[in-house]
């Protein structure tokens, strides 16, 4: 594959800005620029992309710069003879820092006193609210770069880590893996239930009332996953009724969560907008990897992450 152009496309801003991403990219090899909607590709670009569009089938080869390739059209690049290459393994610090993040607002109910600071008060938590995330169970549903991140930093923290992979082989830092259809006994005896798998026709509606209620009274449910891996109205349900009794939600059935959503002023969520992965060398870590590939792709060799 001979790349003369990185064609950089505006979507790429909802993640960082185009002039660092463009600059990351700088090489004496190709050409880098920034396009939009209009433009049209051939055989020689390469396109670094937030979102897909149908005129990227042209090119020889389309960078999408999150892990999850849910959007893409896998079967389409593949009949067009199109390269898709996803970002799955920069995510590694940033989402697991995340995750430790709510873990911890929840154990120690942070999220609980950042609210009240707004009022000026000073009312404290009940005295069997807070807990110690040490001692306590994690189930990480989905071990790739961001499960094992998360394996490994709830493991530093004294916690009692199991996981969920595919093949049920043993992963670092987890105690017990269990396989998808063993899913139900692997959150039973969890406080909190991680999701890091990818959304597929496998994982999506994954958790639903029926594992839900599998849950834990006093567990909570992350989901730096995607929206659509959890029924949102079975969450819903189970934080209304103390099924469950709480949850952080990076990834979103809709996105931005409409303004009149319940979870918004639900009291025991924690709502980011999908922001688990940002940092502020986002363009850095993209740009090293795209730059890695073009290098394969010049000396003819097969491309890191493809995916079709
Ligand atoms: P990855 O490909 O390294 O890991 C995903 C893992 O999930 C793989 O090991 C895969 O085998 C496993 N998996 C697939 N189906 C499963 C199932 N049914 N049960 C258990 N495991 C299953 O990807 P990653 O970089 O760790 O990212 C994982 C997902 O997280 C992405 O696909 C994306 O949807 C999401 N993500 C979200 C953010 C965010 O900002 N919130 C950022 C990056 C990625």
């Amino acid at each position: 594959m001979d790349i003369a152009r990185i064609a950089v496309h505006e979507s790429v801003a909802k993640a960082c800005p185009l002039e660092a991403m463009v600059a990351a990219l700088q090489g004496p090899d190709v050409r880098v620029e920034t396009v939009g909607d209009d433009a049209s590709f051939d055989a020689s670009d390469c396109v670094v992309t937030f979102s897909p569009r149908e005129a990227f089938l042209d090119a020889a080869w389309v960078h999408g710069i999150r892990a999850g390739y849910d959007e893409f059209d896998v079967d389409a690049y593949e009949a067009a003879g199109t390269v898709l290459t996803n970002s799955t393994g920069i995510h590694g610090d940033t989402v697991p820092e995340t995750v430790v993040g709510y873990l911890t607002a929840f154990a120690r109910r942070l999220h609980v006193y950042r609210d009240r600071q707004r009022d000026n008060d000073w009312t404290q938590e009940p005295y069997d609210a807070p807990f110690t995330l040490t001692g306590e169970q994690v189930c990480v549903v989905g071990l790739g770069t961001i499960g094992q991140g998360v394996a490994d930093r709830t493991d530093a923290l004294g916690m009692d880590v199991v996981g969920v992979r595919r093949s049920g082989d043993p992963a670092e830092n987890v105690e017990r893996v269990y396989t998808p259809d063993e899913l139900d006994a692997a959150v039973a005896d969890a406080r909190f239930v991680v999701l890091c798998c990818p959304l597929t026709e496998e994982t999506e509606g994954m958790v639903d009332a029926a594992l839900l209620a599998q849950m834990r009274a006093d567990s909570y449910l992350v989901n730096v996953a995607r929206g659509p891996v959890v029924v949102e109205d079975a969450l819903l349900n189970a934080l209304d009724t103390g099924t469950i009794a709480g949850a952080a939600l990076d990834a979103h059935w809709a996105e931005p969560l409409p303004d009149d959503h319940p979870l918004w002023n639900h009291e025991s969520a924690i709502v980011t907008p999908h922001v688990a992965a940002a940092t502020s060398r986002y363009h850095e870590d993209i740009a090293a990897l795209v730059r890695e590939n073009v290098e394969r792709a010049t000396r003819g060799e097969s491309l890191r992450n493809r995916v079709a």
